[in-house]
């Protein structure tokens, strides 16, 4: 994150020559470098710079922002516009992009949106899929502790696979937000025609 209270944009900032002592070894004729080279950047020092895509001048949020916030946003809805869309309703815990945050019906997205008076044009709704764990072989809890010669005990390997198809029924209670969209706009318009 910048620090500098000052703006600052890269016409303020001079970029001089000056002289860093290099010190080297020789080893078998190949020069091998022992100074450490300190490694700037100057976008570190710069607060404003021009956007890439619509050219206007703006204030960085992070030393590598490239890019205005509303052509940000802009291309992150026409990226979100592009994926599969599902039409809701839908029965699983949405994820929104938008708001980052997690909810388990659309009313829930409605009433959050209304509460912050932020426009629901701008959710950007996201199916979700549960993960699960992952499962452990022999090679996991073996590694490094047996010699050459050991096998596995016939008893091992069946409680690991008990252990495995146990974990196929936990839950991890965590959904990951997937690539498909849902479409809320039929939905919206059925809840006005219903009031
Ligand atoms: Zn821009």
């Amino acid at each position: 994150m910048l620090t500098m209270d000052k703006k600052v944009t890269i016409k303020d900032l001079e970029v001089k020559k000056g002289k860093v002592d290099v010190e080297f070894i020789e080893v078998d004729g190949k020069q091998i470098i022992l100074t450490h080279i300190p490694y700037g950047n100057i976008d570190h020092y710069v607060t404003h710079t021009n956007c890439r895509s619509c050219k206007v001048e703006f204030k960085k949020n992070f030393n590598y922002s490239h890019t205005c916030e509303s052509c940000l946003d802009k291309s992150n809805r026409e990226k979100y516009l592009k994926k599969p869309v599902v039409t809701a309703p839908y029965d699983g815990i949405i994820y929104d992009e938008y708001t980052d945050k997690y909810f388990t019906c659309i009313e829930e997205v409605i009433e959050h949106y209304e509460e912050d008076e932020i426009s629901l044009d701008n959710a950007m709704l996201l199916t979700t899929v549960s993960s699960s764990y992952a499962s452990i072989d022999i090679e996991q809890i073996s590694q490094d502790v047996v010699h050459e010669d050991w096998d596995p005990s016939d008893e091992l390997l069946e409680k690991i696979e008990e252990f495995n198809k146990f974990l196929e029924t936990e839950s991890t209670g965590t959904v990951f937000p997937t690539d498909e969209r849902i479409d809320i706009s039929q939905y919206l318009s059925d809840l006005k025609g219903d009031k």
